[in-house]
């Protein structure tokens, strides 16, 4: 099978200061993802819904319902000029929206992958966005960066361009061509700020970056403005690379681990927390409190008894109030060891 390459481009790639999609980019972008497509199996997310529909909403003030209206007003706009663009090179491609807790859920996760599957043996290019139409504040992807890094971390794609409006990651006006570190001096050169329109800035995509490159992904951060550039960024030739490490975690292993969706924390004591490392199973009798509810077949991180220093993460066999109730402590399992990755 052809190696997945992940592309995404951000709003301030594809639209004008204005919103409008910006044809020369455009033109640019689809021509080299329709050359690469002759070599790989590609997922093309972008952003530009919200920005391409603000233009008909008067006095857009930003408001939850306004964006939902505005990325229902442009998604098709943009989904249609990328089908124009792309039908020039005899590409069809799909339109592919997904909500966040298609990914915590291991089973429509799959049938997600399955759909893509069949996107691609039909040689056609899924298109995703956010389903920013009925996607609300408590579960929706923090941006498209996390949404491409979720695709990309659990479909094991080689490579993760994240296309932005800048050169890469910025030290005193030169790119940083390489991180391999992401300790907290390379964190503070994030600038904080976005584009006008896009959600996500260089903050988001180092975080992105980092989980991705640490699942055996590698990433480039680069500038998919500037012609030519989608092609460069997958030979590392511009922009800011973050080489993957290496990853021997099963493909379960980094859906449990990087892409399932995490709302509760188990801690343990010393004892279960030696015993995990020991590749054991975690019993109720280890557990010294469960923080926030956690349903059968949930993810949720284990963290030692006291203070942070994450142990690892694991699926439920058992929902908390089940587990509280439970008698036999000892017998009580509440993750397999099977079901459980240790940091
Ligand atoms: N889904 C939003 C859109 O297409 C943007 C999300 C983001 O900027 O990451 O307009």
């Amino acid at each position: 099978m052809n190696d997945l390459i992940v592309i995404k481009l951000g709003t301030s790639v594809v639209t004008e200061d204005d919103g409008r999609l910006d044809e020369a980019v455009l033109d640019d972008v689809v021509g080299q993802i329709a050359a690469l497509h002759k070599k790989y199996r590609l997922i093309v997310v972008s952003s530009g819904a919200v920005a391409a529909g603000q233009v008909d909403i008067k006095g857009y003030s930003g408001k939850l319902p306004e964006q939902k209206a505005a990325a229902a007003i442009g998604n098709p706009r943009l989904i249609q000029d990328y089908a124009n663009r792309f039908a020039k090179h005899g590409i069809t491609v799909a339109q592919t929206l997904c909500e966040r807790d298609v990914f915590a859920d291991r089973q429509r996760f799959l049938r997600l992958r399955e759909m893509l599957e069949t996107l691609w043996e039909h040689r056609v290019v899924p298109i995703v966005n956010e389903n920013d139409v009925v996607s609300d504040l408590e579960l929706r992807f923090s941006d498209n960066d996390e949404l491409a890094t979720l695709l990309a971390v659990g479909f094991s794609a080689k490579a993760l361009l994240l296309g932005t409006s800048v050169d890469g990651v910025m030290e005193n006006d030169e790119v940083i061509s390489k991180i391999t570190d992401f300790d907290e001096k390379v964190f503070a050169l994030a600038e904080k700020s976005t584009s006008q329109f896009g959600l996500g800035g260089m903050l988001s995509k180092l975080t992105c970056a980092d989980k991705a490159a640490s699942f055996g992904v590698d990433v480039v951060i680069f500038n998919a403005r500037t012609a030519g550039n989608i092609a460069q960024a997958l030979r590392r030739k511009t922009g800011t690379w973050c080489p993957a490490k290496s990853s021997n975690l099963s493909s379960y292993h980094k859906w449990v681990a990087g892409v399932s969706l995490i709302l509760s924390r188990v801690r343990v004591d010393s004892g279960a927390a030696k015993a995990l490392r020991q590749r054991k199973s975690l019993l109720g009798v280890g557990v010294t409190s469960i923080e926030g509810v956690l349903k059968q077949g949930e993810i949720f991180e284990i963290y030692p008894e006291h203070g942070e220093g994450l142990i690892g993460v694991a699926k439920a066999r058992i929902d908390s109030k089940s587990a509280q109730d439970h008698k036999d402590k000892h017998g009580l399992v509440l993750a397999h060891a099977d079901e459980i990755v240790i940091y």
